[in-house]
């Protein structure tokens, strides 16, 4: 016990020695003002190292790229060539990593010095998979008055063998199913800890006595969907996004590691997805191809269960979308989409006043297919779908937005709080309706 805790530790120490591989790595921001000037960025992508944090690419948008140095003339050049504005925002990407890991170590050192209010761990640090699955193992045995009110299990494994590890927290009696997930992109670190947040408040309110909502919910909850990506970018590099599928087989290419929010089979790499193994948005050699699309979609098709919901957990940029992120067009029943969007991000709002914009993914983003969302709502048949990007925003004026991925872990709970309200609030609504059709019904009887 003592040598898994001290392994544990010495991990954990080890992530934050793994930034070296940004040293001359430049942050740029780029206005593209045309249709031309979003096809160059994409070509950027493809071809040049390029790495585009911002989830939108529209025209008069911000837009963040990352790229090595030794690319930063070519594109420098085509920029001017094409007329496109370009500005640094950063040179030593480095250095802007170590800054928020250098807030995150002093929020540790606070908090363990405020020895009178013990902080959970993952209220304090981005847990390592190890330490997801012993806290997962801990909340699994933690609600002691009613039986079976969890149950922890595993939807598949990945390829390096990890375990893809699901909690079902709900009333046995329940019969409404919600399914969430986090950590599909391995670099978005907020989203797993606001999973491990929301576990851990639903359990309190069990304990507490207080489960209303898991009355009528099973909450299925799946932190990690992608550990091999997540320990990658904890250990190796902090802006791994992808799994970590070999591409030899397919292309013979040492790039590694397929986008798994491109890889879904559902109008797959119709839009906005690369068939280049070292694109950071590599759709994989065919749909469906990766472990870890493949364990969520049987989960999803061949539980004996039906969905009300599914919300999938990204980073960043404040957005409550809906499909489809295929195409510019709009599912039949998008205004009930949007509706319920707007009563979660509201409660959201309420808490820390935290702004989030509602949409279809491709209106507000681009259009991009292969997401799982598109999956969950066109053949997994689910109605209510939706991405939830966390924070930061991605406004530049906004007092945050240049932590993009690297949020410091002081902002674990303030996100962790304010989402819980938020997804609490969305499924709400989901049980009102019904009991307003019966309100409505009774009136008319009376
Ligand atoms: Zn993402």
């Amino acid at each position: 016990m003592l040598f898994k805790v001290y392994l544990t530790w010495v991990l954990a120490t080890l992530s934050h020695a793994n930034n070296h591989f940004y040293k001359g790595h430049e942050l740029i921001r780029v206005l593209p003002k045309t249709n031309e000037h979003l096809r160059l960025i994409h070509h950027f992508e493809d071809n040049y190292g390029v790495d585009r944090w911002s989830e939108v690419l529209q025209v008069n948008r911000d837009i963040k790229m990352s790229l090595p140095r030794k690319q930063l003339p070519k594109i420098r050049k085509l920029c001017k060539q094409y007329g496109i504005d370009m500005k640094i925002l950063n040179n030593n990407l480095e250095k802007l990593i170590q800054s928020s890991d250098d807030i995150s170590k002093q929020h540790k050192t606070r908090t363990r010095r405020a020895i009178k209010h013990f902080t959970p761990p993952h209220l304090v640090d981005y847990l390592r998979y190890d330490q997801i699955v012993q806290f997962l193992n801990q909340q699994h045995r933690r609600s002691p008055t009613y039986r079976n009110f969890t149950s922890l299990f595993s939807i598949g494994t990945t390829h390096e063998n990890r375990s893809i590890w699901t909690i079902r927290i709900g009333k046995p009696t329940a019969r409404r199913n919600i399914l969430m997930d986090c950590g599909i992109h391995a670099r978005e670190f907020i989203s797993p800890s606001t999973c491990l947040y929301m576990i851990d408040k639903l359990i309190e309110e069990v304990n507490n006595g207080r489960p209303s909502l898991l009355s009528v919910f099973n909450i299925y909850i799946i932190p990690l969907l992608n550990p091999d990506g997540y320990e990658y970018a904890q250990t190796e590099r902090r802006m791994w996004r992808k799994n970590r599928s070999p591409n030899g087989i397919h292309y013979r290419s040492n790039c590694m590691g397929v986008d798994l929010n491109r890889n879904f089979g559902y109008h797959w790499m119709e839009n906005g997805a690369s068939m280049n193994p070292c694109s950071e948005t590599y759709a994989g050699p065919h749909q469906d191809s990766e472990p870890e699309t493949r364990s969520l979609q049987r989960f999803i098709n061949q539980s004996p269960r039906s969905w009300d919901a599914y919300l999938t957990f990204h980073s960043y940029g404040q957005y409550w979308i809906y499909p489809w992120g295929f195409a510019l067009h709009m599912p039949d029943d998008y205004r009930e989409l949007n509706n319920k969007a707007v009563i979660g991000s509201e409660a959201l709002k309420r808490v820390n006043g935290t702004l989030y914009k509602i949409g279809s993914a491709a209106n507000l983003l681009y259009e991009s297919a292969g997401g799982s969302d598109d999956w969950a709502k066109g053949v997994g048949q689910i109605k209510y779908v939706y991405t939830v990007e966390l924070r930061p925003s991605d406004d530049m004026n906004d007092a945050h937005a240049h932590f993009a991925f690297m949020l410091p872990t002081t902002f674990i709970e303030p996100v962790g709080q304010e989402t819980y309200a938020g997804v609490k609030e969305f499924l709400r609504s989901l049980i009102i309706p019904r009991k307003s059709k019966l309100l409505v019904k009774n009136q008319k009887t009376m």
